[in-house]
This record gives C-alpha cells, sequence and structure tokens, in this order.
C-alpha cells in the first residue's frame, strides 16, 4: 500500500512540477534554479540533478543506489526511477527529502 502523500510527491518530482528551485523559480517563488545544498551551486536544481548529479546527496545516493541493485535496477542507466515498484518510490522519495528541500 502507498499512500496518497507518497503518490503526489512523487508524481510532482517526476513531473517536475515541484517546489525544487528549477521550477519554483518559473513560478518566481525564489530568485534563482541553481541548487541550494551545500558544496553545489548546480544550476538547474531539479529531481534529476538532486538524484544523479547533486554532490552535496553523494551519501545518499550510495545507499540509494544499494537499495536499487537489491531490486535488480542499475541505477546508473536511469534518470527517473522505475514507478511499479513501491519500494524503490519510496526509497527515492525519502531520499529527496533527506535534502531539505521542499517538494
Ligand atoms: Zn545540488
Amino acid at each position: 500500500m502507498i499512500s496518497r502523500v507518497v503518490i503526489t510527491k512523487f508524481t510532482r518530482l517526476c513531473t517536475g512540477y515541484n517546489l525544487l528551485p528549477h521550477y519554483s523559480f518559473k513560478l518566481r517563488l525564489n530568485n534563482s534554479t541553481y541548487c541550494l545544498l551545500p558544496n553545489c551551486g548546480g544550476e538547474y536544481c531539479n529531481f534529476q540533478h538532486l538524484l544523479i548529479n547533486c554532490p552535496s546527496l553523494s551519501i545518499q545516493r550510495s545507499q540509494l543506489k544499494i537499495l536499487f541493485s537489491t531490486s535488480d535496477i542499475n541505477f546508473s542507466v536511469i534518470d527517473a526511477p522505475p514507478t511499479d515498484k513501491v519500494n524503490i518510490i519510496k526509497d527515492t522519495l525519502y531520499f529527496i527529502l533527506q535534502s531539505g528541500l521542499q517538494i
């Protein structure tokens, strides 16, 4: 079972309609698209940036990769997690929430 809150937040991430800096800038809710996490400064802070590139989440990403591998998913070849596995959706959402950024 997966909660409505998890589905909503995950859908926001996957569609790009969320409160991460890349899209919230378009909504004029902040001043730039840049990543707000320490030691980063990535130009476009969106779901893909946090999932694949953001250096501030490297430790958490390593843990997520392990969780993906236990579900036989090759993390290195994806740009978005598969949506047919509930545990992957929850693990990915938890990974993003660890950033402290609003979704
Ligand atoms: Zn970043």
